[in-house]
């Protein structure tokens, strides 16, 4: 029998991850299975981790934090990153792992330029702190952008999107979202911004893919801004996945 992996999410219709897997990895592991899990809730998350007959699964908005209680280990990068977005089955109940700040580094390393030096992380979940990971590795200076003024995060400055002056845009050279906000089928949407002081010094990067241009960087490349969308991303840390779940348990 083949191995059989999935994704766990509240909402899953977005997802590529299930495409690109299975058309990416059926032919090396015959008989892969992968299957896409919407759990409405927090107690239908008790259940699936108690009844699931998956070998791994990622997981997605909002469990990726709510999932730790329910793992008897974490690896060094989940820990660093303190979300999982990449669970296995070992002898000794689920591992959880973070393959979301590989993929992010690996998805902006064709375009880094030592000239970065200070980032605005837009959003505070699991995605935000993969990416404050990433970026602190690379010496780049982050502060997070939260709705909520009195957010708390370990070692995270966080202003909110009214604090987010012509100074504090200009003296930034990256800038990353890492809300949902204008995710299908919102498409509309775009985070609360000031587009006037974003220019062609700026490189921004949207964690969404789906859809592929984002209202936001639609905006900021008319502004003049270098832009990436998630899809690199989202491929780098399905790798990371799947290597994950099949290499020798150690
Ligand atoms: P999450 O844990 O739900 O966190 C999203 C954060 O966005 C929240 O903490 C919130 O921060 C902010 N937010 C939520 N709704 C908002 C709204 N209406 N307006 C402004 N801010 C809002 O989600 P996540 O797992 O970090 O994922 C975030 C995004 O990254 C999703 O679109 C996801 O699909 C994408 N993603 C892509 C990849 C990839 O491989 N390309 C990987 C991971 C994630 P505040 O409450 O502090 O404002």
């Amino acid at each position: 029998m083949g191995m059989k992996f999935g994704l766990i999410g509240k909402t899953l219709k977005h997802s590529y991850s299930k495409s690109y897997i299975l058309s990416k990895y059926a032919s090396v592991f015959p008989g892969l299975e992968y299957e896409t899990v919407e759990i409405p809730d927090d107690g239908r998350l008790e259940y699936f981790i108690h009844n699931t007959d998956l070998d791994g699964f990622n997981v997605t908005i909002p469990y990726k934090e709510k999932i730790i209680p329910f793992l008897s280990g974490l690896t060094d990068e989940a820990k660093s990153v303190g979300a999982v977005n990449c669970v296995r089955r070992t002898e000794a109940g689920w591992l959880g792992h973070n393959t979301d700040v590989y993929g992010f580094m690996k998805s902006i390393k064709p375009f880094y330029q030592p000239e970065w030096k200070k980032a605005l992380i837009l959003g505070t979940g699991g995605a935000a702190k993969a990416v404050h990971v990433a970026l602190r590795t690379l010496d780049i200076w982050t502060a997070y952008v939260s709705r909520n003024k009195n957010k708390q995060i370990p070692d995270g400055l966080i202003l909110t999107y009214d604090e987010l002056t012509p100074n504090v845009l200009e003296g930034i050279q990256l800038l990353v979202n890492a809300t949902p906000v204008g995710m299908y089928p919102n498409m509309g949407e775009m985070p609360p911004l000031p587009l006037e002081h974003i220019g062609k010094n700026h490189f921004v990067a949207d964690l969404i893919y789906n859809p592929e241009e984002t209202l936001l960087l639609k905006k900021c490349k008319e502004k003049g801004a270098q832009v990436l969308n998630g899809l690199s991303m989202l491929y780098f840390q399905a790798d990371a996945s799947v290597k994950f779940w099949t290499e020798e348990k150690k």
